[in-house]
């Protein structure tokens, strides 16, 4: 795949890892036809926290599934660690898919009959790693998550936090240096949110992980470092969190006690 090399520099590059142009998408055509994104130009760097946020309608998922290269614009540019990704092929996208980016969604979208285990492995299995390294791989990312005693666990048998615990852990299995989340809190009760919203947090301070998170709530965005806003298809407001998210809101993620621990 002839975008390796440069995605390579890409990634330790001090340029934005995330860089769109003007981009827009359109679905349909004629007098039919819906323009979901108007022109969005936004750069991410490298290690960034971004919550996106919007009217339902406004273009969040639609500019999330251009971000995650499940879908490609109608025009404009989307450089991705310093490739420009937006007029790829189907597999070539898939390719970079399954290197970059990590997703997590709403519905947790694990195996119901599969272990624990194994569906942490399973983008390993796909990506071609060997058995071994598979299983070392994803009991060493459940631990990481808090799930070290868990791993023989079918879905049905973990809660709704634990379970999209696994889905995080799997989004990491291929070792991908940005996360995407559409409603990653959306199941869950307030003390499940409080917990995977920390997890993202050390993620993204620990380990240098860019997450991008879609939500439509703000003691989900207040977690984040930076707020952009869409209306109508266009970015109309992109901010750091303090500045969007009331001081009310923020004052619960730093009484959060899972946070406390987690801010060294
Ligand atoms: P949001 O995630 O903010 O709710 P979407 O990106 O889902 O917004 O939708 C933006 C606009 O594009 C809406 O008008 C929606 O109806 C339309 N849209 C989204 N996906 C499709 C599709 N596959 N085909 C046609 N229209 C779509």
């Amino acid at each position: 795949m002839t975008a390796e090399p440069a995605m390579a520099r890409g990634r330790g590059a001090a340029g934005p890892l995330i860089e769109v142009g003007d981009l827009t998408k359109v679905y349909g055509e004629g007098a039919t036809a819906v323009h979901a994104l108007r022109g969005v130009s936004l750069s991410i760097g490298p290690g960034e926290f971004v919550a996106i946020m919007g009217p339902s309608g406004s273009g969040k998922s639609t500019f999330m599934h251009l971000l995650g290269c499940l879908d490609r614009p109608s025009s404009g540019s989307y450089r991705l660690a310093g490739v420009e990704v937006s007029r790829l092929s189907r597999d070539q996208l898939a390719d970079i898919r399954s290197r970059q980016i990590g997703f997590v969604f709403q519905s947790f979208n694990l195996l119901p009959r599969t272990a624990a285990l194994e569906n942490v492995e399973l983008p390993m299995l796909y990506a071609g790693v060997d058995r071994g390294e598979r299983m070392r791989r994803a009991r060493a990312l459940l631990e990481n998550v808090g799930l070290g005693d868990r791993v023989d666990h079918r879905p049905s048998e973990l809660s709704g936090g634990q379970q999209q615990r696994v889905a995080i852990a799997r989004a990491l299995a291929n070792g991908a240096p940005l996360l995407m989340a559409d409603e990653p809190t959306g199941n869950l009760d307030s003390a499940s949110s409080i917990e995977i919203m920390t997890l993202f947090r050390r993620l993204n301070r620990e380990r240098g992980i860019t997450v991008v998170v879609v939500t439509h709530d703000m003691n989900v965005a207040a977690w984040s470092g930076r707020v952009v806003i869409f209306k109508d298809g266009l970015v109309t407001d992109d901010r750091p969190v303090a500045e969007v998210v009331p001081a009310s809101v923020m004052a619960g993620v730093a009484a959060a006690p899972a946070a406390r621990g987690d801010r060294a």
